[in-house]
């Protein structure tokens, strides 16, 4: 048992209030879990009661005892509840923050085709009055998204035609995407798959619509490695996700298991020991981690990610470079090197994908190879992501980097270290390596 998980019970009482709201709506998995909010884990020895907790920073705290007063720090660090009380309109966003008008105008009512919807946990890190604020861009949306511009297409990426099966996305030859869900705990507003998320529901993430898919890589040998993806896989219940795990762990070509997943990010206490015991079960599996801002390095998505660490999961980091959000060598120098902190290698910074109503989030490709320069030499290598363009109609991650080879003289290749000095490296000929 991890000792950072055990608090001791605090004198606040519990709380009467359930915050069950408009339960109806929410899927099988949801509802399963839920019940547990009323039966959370306690441990009682020697007269002392223990239950696993979530810390909560300062900021929060503060966010929690203002907003939800009924709502006790136990029920706040349940994901159920923070999922059951996501906000998702106008009018419980604005109970929060000051929209801007142009904010208000994108939300009354909502036309674009990714839902909007904020745990209570991310809005405790939203600011109250600035809506350039870069985590408040991420999730309240604003109307240019309804602008779609020639470029842009629903299905940039080309995914639905490398799709052999429904929910597979076959691209590379080794490896395959696994769409299994199309729901997330928050919806990010640049999302690549705006054309499905939050839209099918039931329909995707049900044992029987995965079977064909399962099928799938169980026919074809030359998979090694399987991405789960979405929608947020962590959306999943503990048994439904462990079911899907252990099918996959049968297959014997099956090398690596790897979840993409935001919830360390946007509802962190969904990381609990059951999960993580759960998931080293299933070894060797890797996670990579959606994060975007250094202001998400929360203590509470600290402690998340040291959960993960601990179960010996290896952490990488999917970041999407966003203009005006992290578009500039600080802000992604604090990002990656707070990353490292918490054993996430930073992984790919990903050029924005062309969705429709995405021009205000999209950068100049220059803007991506500035800040690999930025980081390259100045700082650990570790801390320096690639950075890749997803080529459009399916082209897959092409890497960029910038031009460190200016030139060759003769045999020498002339390169450029990390502050502009030109070095002369003696290239090997091929006909010099032939005939020594
Ligand atoms: S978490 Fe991922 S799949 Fe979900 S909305 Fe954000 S980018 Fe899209």
């Amino acid at each position: 048992m991890e000792n950072e998980t055990l608090f001791t019970e605090e004198a606040e009482p519990p709380g009467s209030s359930t915050g069950l709201v408009g339960i109806e709506n929410y899927t099988d998995d949801i509802l399963t879990a839920y019940n547990t909010l009323l039966n959370p884990s306690v441990i009682k020895t020697k007269g002392v009661q223990y239950v696993f907790r979530f810390k909560e920073s300062p900021r929060t705290r503060a966010f929690r005892k203002r907003f939800y007063p009924e709502v006790t720090s136990l029920e706040w660090s349940n994901w159920y509840w923070q999922y059951v009380n996501r906000i998702k309109d106008v009018d419980a966003l604005s109970q929060f923050i000051w929209l801007s008008e142009d904010e208000r105008n994108a939300m009354s009512p909502h036309e674009g085709s990714i839902p909007v919807a904020i745990t209570p946990y991310y809005a405790s890190l939203l600011d109250e009055f600035d809506s350039a604020q870069p985590l408040r861009r991420m999730v309240v949306p604003v109307t240019g998204e309804q602008h779609r511009s020639a470029v842009e297409a629903d299905d940039p990426l080309g995914e639905e035609h490398d799709s052999p099966v429904p929910g597979i996305v076959h691209r590379y030859p080794d490896r395959v995407l696994f769409l299994v869900t199309d729901t997330c705990s928050a919806y990010c507003r640049y999302c690549t798959r705006s054309r499905m998320v939050g839209s099918h529901g039931r329909a995707i993430s049900s044992t029987d619509a995965w079977e064909g898919a399962i099928e799938y890589i169980e026919a074809n040998t030359q998979i090694r490695d399987v991405l789960l993806s979405g929608g947020d896989p962590l959306t999943l219940s503990d048994e439904k996700l462990e079911w899907l795990l252990g099918r996959l762990r049968k297959i014997a070509h099956v090398e690596i298991l790897r979840i993409g997943t935001k919830m360390p990010v946007v509802l962190p206490q969904r990381i609990t020991p059951k999960l993580t015991y759960m998931l080293k079960r299933f070894h060797p599996l890797w996670m990579s981690i959606h994060v975007n801002h250094p202001d998400e390095l929360t203590p509470e998505m600290s402690q998340a990610c040291t959960r993960l660490a601990n179960a010996g999961i290896p952490l990488g980091s999917q970041t999407v470079l966003l203009s005006k959000i992290n578009d500039d060598v600080e802000t992604m120098k604090r990002l990656v090197l707070g990353l490292l902190k918490i054993r996430v290698k930073p992984y790919y910074l990903y050029q924005c994908d062309p969705i429709p109503g995405s021009s205000h989030f999209r950068t100049p490709v220059k803007a991506g190879l500035d800040i690999i320069e930025g980081l390259r030499g100045h700082t650990t290598g570790y801390a320096v992501p690639t950075y890749v363009i997803d080529a459009p109609g399916g082209g897959g991650k092409i890497p960029l980097i910038p031009d460190y080879a200016v030139g060759r003289d003769g045999n020498d290749l002339m390169l450029r270290n990390y502050e502009g000095n030109i070095y002369r490296y003696p290239d090997c000929q091929l006909s010099q390596t032939d005939n020594p």
